[in-house]
């Protein structure tokens, strides 16, 4: 990512997108959830950021660590379900790796994803191929650190992390779930996709987006 900084406007926009994906896909998202869960995946995570929305248009945010506090407490705080703490605990560990900074560095960027998604495993104790969010989020990590350890634009290396994304979010269709509600149906959960891979997919492609132009 070179020496390009990512200012905290882009970041609150990447939010915004996430939020707004969110919405678009929460009857989809509830869908998957329907079969390996109990159907509620999408009005959880659309309820938590819509919320954050709300919080982000009453107030003005000047730095990293103020914007994914806001995001972390509001996700703790206003969804009942197992992705409001796992979420929650990620954003609330990227507020503390970004600090009061207006401006990141791309390396201070995966710095604040590794340290957010080490959170969650803390939190969930997901391992890969439990059939998890953490199925999408790690492949992601790890293509984001190597673009940038490449010296990409921001861009490019936030479409590398989707891509990846995606790849994790696909590859949990055929596995058994080991973690949450879907790990009680054991083998019946082979053969459907995630409903929480499937939104930190879009996590990523909100920000491949927001950093395009
Ligand atoms: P709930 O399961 O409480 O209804 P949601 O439906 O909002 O909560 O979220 C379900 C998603 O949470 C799953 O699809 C899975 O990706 C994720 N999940 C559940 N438990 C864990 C865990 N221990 N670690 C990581 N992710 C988890
Ligand atoms: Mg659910």
């Amino acid at each position: 990512m070179t020496a390009e900084l990512v200012t905290v406007a882009r970041l609150e926009a990447w939010i915004r997108l996430f939020a707004d994906m969110i919405a678009d896909q929460r009857a989809y998202l509830t869908e998957l959830d329907s079969a390996i869960g109990d159907a509620d995946h999408g009005i959880n995570m659309d309820r938590g950021m819509q919320a954050v929305l709300a919080k982000l248009d009453a107030t003005t945010v000047s730095t990293a660590d103020e914007l994914f506090k806001l995001v972390g407490v509001t996700l703790v705080s206003s969804i009942g379900g197992a992705s409001g703490p796992l979420y929650g605990t990620m954003f609330l560990r990227f507020a503390t790796a970004c600090g009061p900074r207006a401006a990141l560095s791309a390396d201070d960027v995966v710095k604040a994803f590794r340290a957010g998604i080490e959170g969650l495993v803390a939190r969930g104790k997901p391992e890969l191929g439990d059939k998890t969010m953490f199925d999408t989020l790690h492949p992601a990590l790890e293509a984001l650190d190597a673009a940038v350890a490449r010296g990409t634009s921001p861009s490019e290396a936030f479409t590398s992390a989707a891509l990846a994304a995606a790849r994790g979010r696909d590859a949990t269709i055929p596995l058994v779930a080991r973690k949450g509600r879907a790990s009680y149906l054991g083998e019946r959960s082979v053969g459907h996709q995630d409903p929480g891979a499937t939104s930190a997919a879009l996590l990523f492609d909100a920000a491949a987006k927001t950093f395009e132009s």
